[in-house]
């Protein structure tokens, strides 16, 4: 109980964290990249051309981790609405593909399509939580496989499951998933997961998560449904 509770404070305090940075750093980021663009386009040296793409494309990477892991902190007041997740599954699967297409991995869908399938949260956050998820299923998989996403209706709550046929995850791995800097990557940011949990918490959802290493690992993530 004490273990959870200091968990707790510190996910707060780096949520706060979160979104002073991506707030304060996202505005000179594209400032940065504004004016690296326009030298870019006026740039005759093939090889002063070149140091410009490399600069404008790390840019692009930096505003990628503020908008893959940090939206979720913007201090945009926050929606609640009714939200289908049939529909944003498959926003989901469109956002990604482009990745999975690259790494061999196919993802398939089996969604609910009844007017039950919702829940109620804010949109963008639900995407998000997901993207997060359905990213570490497809890396999970660098040689190709199969991504299976399903969703169905199971009074009272809505049962999303994610399932990859990667690299599973030990009993102790399990155990640090969504701690803040926990990564295998090397170059992971270790903050994709710490993001899902919170945002899935504040959706007043519930996750899971079973593995087999070297096999497959499961996400079942459960919403109350939306009426
Ligand atoms: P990152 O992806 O940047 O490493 P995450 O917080 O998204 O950070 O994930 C933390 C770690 O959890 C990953 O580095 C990986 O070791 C493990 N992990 C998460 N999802 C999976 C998965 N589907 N299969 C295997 N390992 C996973
Ligand atoms: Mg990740």
């Amino acid at each position: 109980m004490l273990e959870k509770l200091i968990k707790a404070e510190k996910l707060e305090v780096v949520s706060h964290l979160a979104a002073s940075i991506s707030h304060e750093v996202r505005n000179p980021l594209t400032t940065c990249k504004g004016f690296l663009q326009l030298s870019y386009e006026q740039e005759k040296s093939p090889e002063v051309k070149q140091y410009l793409g490399t600069a404008i494309q790390e840019l692009d990477r930096a505003s990628d981790i503020i908008n893959d892991y940090l939206t979720f902190a913007k201090p945009a007041p926050e929606k609640v609405e009714k939200v289908s997740v049939f529909q944003e599954v498959h926003n989901v699967v469109n956002v990604l593909t482009p990745l999975a297409n690259m790494q061999d991995v196919q993802i398939f869908t089996n969604l609910d399509e009844s007017n039950q399938n919702y829940i109620s949260g804010d949109r963008k956050k639900l995407e998000q939580s997901l993207i997060n998820i359905v990213k570490n299923g497809i890396e999970s998989m660098p040689k190709g496989g199969k991504l299976i996403i399903n969703s169905v209706v199971d009074y009272p709550v809505v049962r999303i499951k994610i399932r990859d046929e990667g690299k599973g995850m030990t009993q102790q791995q399990i155990n640090r998933l969504g701690e803040p800097y926990f990564t295998m990557k090397n170059n992971g940011t270790g903050l994709g997961m710490m993001v899902s949990f919170s945002l899935i918490k504040g959706m007043d959802g519930h996750i899971s998560v079973d593995s087999e290493v070297g096999k497959w690992t499961s996400f079942t993530i459960e919403f109350p449904m939306a009426y």
